[in-house]
């Protein structure tokens, strides 16, 4: 069964195409700049018939619809392309960033989903007018396929009601659905199946912390397989320090900047998305960059990576304390995956919760199948790359085969 995943942003379309049996993808690919005069479509083929190759080009690239036909074009070309024609697709999976209340998971796309999605624009502004419109594209691109829509708040859906509320007046939950959702759902889910299955326990059975730190980053609680809290909050500006989102936040702040600086709330809003986190505090977003300026002396630098550390260890903390018995701390994302140091930090001094850290094993998880932990440390960490789309395209299959 081939599965095509699709991630469409206001201005890029990212795509993969996965064969089902044997897990693996088939090509993928990113059209950027939509819209723009000069579009940029870059494709890898990863079957071993067509050698890997990468193809990348330019060229206008004049709305989503174009988009997706470049990627199928790409996909079906002869000589280069994967499959012979876009009949191939079982079905198309999509990353839809806000599900709201809506979806606790994925959903097969009709006209109720379809309105569902739409009434929670409010909440994503940014990506769910994106994520509607890939959806829509595909439907007349691929009407054969059934199309299901996959959310990043879903897997979070089972966290519980004192967790989720803010302590606001209660109207403003019922009418405009202010609460708690957080994000990066098919991350966390993808990992814990893979910690799950690297404890030997049924994911059911396994309580865990997943860490997805990447340019936006948050901290999940896991027990007994599911999300019981998680460091974003409405919206991905919440919880941890991020590249350029600086995460939790006093309320007082927006209001005395507001005042003393006479900024609007879209010029707030814009500093909040990509001006703060680690960038507003040394300039760089860049973990690579960082490092290498606090080891030449540059003190913001190492302010950054503290503070980042830091809170990091806020959650981990809280949530080892809300969950008893933890089996596993897992990390993951381009930070988590890449960053020896930063796990470290992350994990020093907790020998008193049963996790310690063996630093050779930290600086080649690899070698050890991803475990960072000594031999005999009874809470195990591990480093887990991410896979959104295969998560995407195995929920997409579970769909379509009636499991989900
Ligand atoms: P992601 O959003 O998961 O793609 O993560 C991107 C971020 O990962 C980058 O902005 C870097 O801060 C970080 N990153 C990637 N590679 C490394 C590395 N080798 N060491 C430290 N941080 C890294």
């Amino acid at each position: 069964m081939k599965i095509l995943v699709i991630n469409c942003g206001s201005s890029s379309l990212k795509y993969q195409l996965l064969e089902m049996d044997g897990e693996h993808a088939l090509a993928s690919g990113l059209v950027e700049r939509i819209g723009e005069s000069e579009g940029k479509v870059s494709h890898q083929n990863h079957s071993d018939a067509t050698g890997g190759q990468f193809i990348v080009y330019e060229k206008p690239i004049s709305d989503h619809r174009s988009a997706m036909n470049e990627a199928v074009g790409r996909l079906t070309a002869p000589g280069t392309g994967v499959i012979a024609s876009h009949s191939e697709i079982a079905a198309v999976g999509h990353r839809v960033v806000h599900g709201g209340e809506y979806f606790q998971k994925p959903a097969r796309v009709d006209q109720n989903v379809l309105k569902a999605i739409q009434q929670t624009i409010p909440l994503a502004p940014l990506h769910n007018p994106a994520n509607l419109m890939g959806i829509k594209v595909a439907q007349e691109l691929f009407p054969h396929a059934p199309q299901v829509a996959v959310f990043d708040t879903a897997f979070h859906q089972t966290i519980p009601a004192f967790a989720y509320h803010y302590a606001l007046p209660w109207s403003y939950y019922e009418q405009m659905g202010v609460r708690r959702y957080g994000f990066h759902g098919t991350s966390h889910q993808y990992v814990a199946r893979e910690a799950a299955a690297r404890l030997g326990r049924p994911l059911s059975d396994v309580n865990l912390i997943t860490a997805h730190l990447g340019s936006g980053a948050s901290i999940c609680a896991i027990e007994k397989g599911v999300s019981v809290d998680t460091s974003m909050g409405m919206t991905p500006l919440g919880g941890l320090i991020m590249g350029t989102r600086g995460g939790n936040l006093d309320p007082g702040v927006i209001m005395y900047i507001a005042e003393q600086k006479g900024m609007s709330l879209p010029e707030i809003n814009a500093v909040l998305q990509k001006e703060s986190g680690l960038k507003g505090i040394c300039g760089m977003n860049d973990l690579r960059d960082i490092h290498a300026a606090a080891d030449k002396g540059d003190a913001r630098s190492r302010l950054a990576l503290d503070m980042f550390v830091y809170r990091c260890r806020q959650y981990i903390g809280a949530y080892f304390f809300q969950l008893g018995r933890v089996d596993s701390l897992v990390f993951t994302a381009g930070i988590g995956e890449n960053d020896p140091a930063i796990r470290e930090s992350c994990c020093r001094g907790m020998a008193s919760l049963g996790l310690t850290v063996d630093p050779l094993r930290n600086r080649n998880p690899e070698k050890y199948r991803g475990e960072i932990t000594a031999a005999g440390s009874p809470v195990r960490a591990y480093v887990i790359p991410t896979n959104e789309e295969l998560e995407i395209a195995r929920q997409t299959a579970d769909v379509v085969k009636g499991k989900s």
